[in-house]
């Protein structure tokens, strides 16, 4: 019998598949029920307007057998079948259109994307087969056809029997190679495997004849087979029933299930949302940070099926970064289920999709924190980190959607706050939000910067993430009220007089500040402040980098060379101005000593090392043996 080309585009696609551009060849199978499931569902709608079909719902089934010794994987399914002509428009052309052309120079990439856009659909079979036998028969026809194809150089087609309607699809599969183990096609638990895993939604029974080895006989340990049909598939997804039908175990069962999670999920969102584009979703937070979170093995996503059917295991595109955590899945009628991963990141109806699902959690959370505080700040222990980046990320382009959900310790408080609370409680002529960051709140609570600002009995968000500053930073402002840090050079809490008062005394001993700030040349200025109460010096920073913020950079691998610029401050009200004003008048060498002493203690209480610690503990020795 003469052989019948392949259009020559479909050629072409087949000559890839063969060739296996795919990497992930266990999708075939998912093509495959696919199609089988959709030619029931048409069978199912036609009979709904013809009367004369008759058609027993409890009948539409897909069977799975496999045959070892002849190494063949059949498909049946007893859909709507196809007609001679159809055989050979679908399965002899691909893409109706006509307008798929592969031209000469395109990188493999480029030709995964073209055939995204038609579909792998039923030559992706080509890729586990080295012929494949398709036998059919439409409702329309009493006689069946079978179309056989080895690859590339053509298909047969020819009149056949077949006693009900329907279609068989026999694959006969290729031979084991070093890269890859073909078998597997042909093993009863890698098919079970391949069904639940990408087919398990699917609205018809995926039936396939299992062998159970079961104890014949107790005395002699004796065996046997029993074969039994099984239902591969579970048939409705917990996503696709409706709220009240689902029991908060159901919830929990299926979140541990499928996300591999010991634990019960803190948060279960579940939203079916018909609208422009229209989905189901199934969102959980889990209650307990993964293993690997805070790696660079962690992938964020979302499980994408496209009615019903699994499209992506990992759908990145529909969670921002800052929302990392959360696991599910979402399940829409409007994705197509052939869709290449790079046209589903331009899909529109994904990214309404995403935004949807972004406020969705947000607004979770946001309700968390209003009605269960003790909830929140637990979730906010585990993965407020991601949400304080995500202010700052991007150019903080997010952080007006963030703002109101994070939360830092308060000083007054003793406790989480957020800055919403904080502004709120702000006294009368209280005009910023004071915050001061360290290693620890105890080291925090020490800094001779707090003093004064606590003084005036105002609250400071007191910072101990290495996040944190970064966050305060993009934030800018809340409500109109600046962030100013409490260790910022220009923190203005002074009177007009104590200004005058402060600003005379450094014009009258600039000669002295000078002198200081030759001897330790890596700050930028050295001047007398009285914002410090009992403590007598402090490191302060001009310019937007902070001491903690540089103490981050020093922490990066790549150095950026990005250093805080720091002023020495010293209290003019403590006995120490005074001892060095003398000092700088009688004994220039014991001055010198004093300020490179004073200059390391600023530094300890900032928790910056001192570069010779030997040279200043000699220093502070023969200061105090005087
Ligand atoms: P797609 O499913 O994306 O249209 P395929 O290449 O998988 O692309 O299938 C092409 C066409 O062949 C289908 O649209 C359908 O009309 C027909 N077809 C495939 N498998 C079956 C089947 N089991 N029963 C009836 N028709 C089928």
């Amino acid at each position: 019998m003469a052989k019948k080309e392949f259009q020559s585009e479909s050629k072409r696609l087949l000559d890839l598949m063969i060739n296996s551009i795919y990497t992930n060849k266990d999708i075939f199978l998912r093509e495959l029920i696919s199609n089988a499931s959709d030619a029931i569902d048409k069978l199912y709608y036609r009979s709904l307007t013809d009367k004369k079909l008759k058609v027993d719902k409890d009948d539409l089934a897909i069977n799975l057998s496999f045959d070892k010794d002849n190494r063949t994987l059949t498909i049946i399914d007893n859909g709507i079948g196809m007609t001679k002509e159809e055989l050979e428009e679908n399965l002899g052309t691909i893409a109706k259109s006509g307008s798929l052309s592969f031209k000469e120079n395109m990188t493999k990439d480029e030709k995964i994307d073209i055939i995204g856009q038609f579909g792998v659909g039923f030559y992706s079979a080509f890729m586990v087969s080295d012929k494949i036998t398709v036998l059919s028969r439409s409702i329309d026809n009493e006689d069946a056809y079978l179309w056989e194809s080895e690859g590339a150089d053509g298909y047969t087609i020819k009149k056949s029997k077949m006693d009900e309607r329907g279609t068989k699809i026999i694959l006969h599969i290729k031979e084991n190679t070093d890269e890859f183990d073909y078998d597997k096609y042909l093993d009863e638990y890698e098919l079970k495997q391949l069904v639940k895993k990408y087919s398990d939604y699917i609205r018809f029974p995926i039936k396939m004849e299992c062998t159970h080895h079961e104890l014949k006989d107790e005395k002699k340990k004796e065996y046997e087979d029993i074969k039994e049909i099984e239902t591969l598939n579970s048939m409705v997804p917990i996503w696709k029933k409706p709220k009240n039908e689902v029991s908060n175990e159901d919830y929990e069962n299926f979140y541990m299930d499928k996300f591999n999670d010991y634990d019960k999920p803190l948060k279960v969102i579940h939203s079916s949302v018909e609208g422009m584009t229209s989905y189901k979703s199934l969102l959980f937070i889990p209650s307990h940070a993964p293993y690997d979170y805070y790696t660079q093995e962690y992938e964020k996503g979302l499980s994408l099926y496209s009615n019903g059917v699994l499209i992506m295991e990992k759908c990145a595109d529909l969670l921002p970064d800052y929302f990392s955590f959360v696991k599910g899945v979402v399940d829409s009628e409007d994705l197509s289920l052939n869709i290449s991963r790079e046209l589903l990141q331009e899909s529109q109806s994904l990214k309404l999709i995403a935004k949807n699902i972004e406020g969705k959690i947000r607004k979770e959370l946001e309700s968390m924190l209003k009605d269960n505080r003790e909830e929140y700040i637990n979730f906010f222990k585990t993965f407020g980190v991601q949400l304080k980046y995500g202010v700052y990320n991007n150019f903080g382009q997010d952080k007006d959607k963030l703002k109101d959900l994070v939360m830092f310790y308060s000083s007054k408080h003793e406790k989480l706050i957020t800055v919403s609370e904080y502004v709120k409680e702000m006294k009368d002529g209280q005009d910023a939000i004071y915050y001061a960051s360290g290693a620890s709140i105890a080291k925090i609570n020490s800094l001779p910067q707090v003093e004064q600002v606590r003084d005036k009995e105002y609250d400071i968000l007191y910072l101990t993430d290495y996040v944190d500053e970064f966050c305060i930073t993009a934030l800018q402002e809340y409500d109109g009220k600046k962030f100013v840090n409490v260790s910022d050079g220009n923190l203005d809490l002074d009177t007009e007089e104590e200004k005058e008062e402060i600003k005379k005394t450094n014009e009258d001993n600039s000669d002295l500040l000078k002198a200081m700030k030759d001897e330790i040349s890596d700050v930028s200025d050295v001047r007398f402040s009285n914002k410090l109460k009992s403590h007598p010096v402090c490191l302060t920073t001009k310019g937007d980098v902070s001491i903690e913020m540089q103490k981050v950079f020093d922490a990066m691998p790549n150095d950026m060379g990005i250093k805080a610029e720091t002023v020495l401050e010293i209290n003019e009200k403590h006995p120490i101005a005074a001892k060095l004003k003398k000092l700088y008048k009688k004994d220039k060498d014991e001055f010198k000593k004093y300020t490179k002493i004073l200059y390391s203690e600023a530094r300890m209480i900032a928790g910056l090392p001192i570069d010779d610690p030997t040279e200043i503990s000699k220093l502070i020795c023969e200061v105090i043996a005087k």
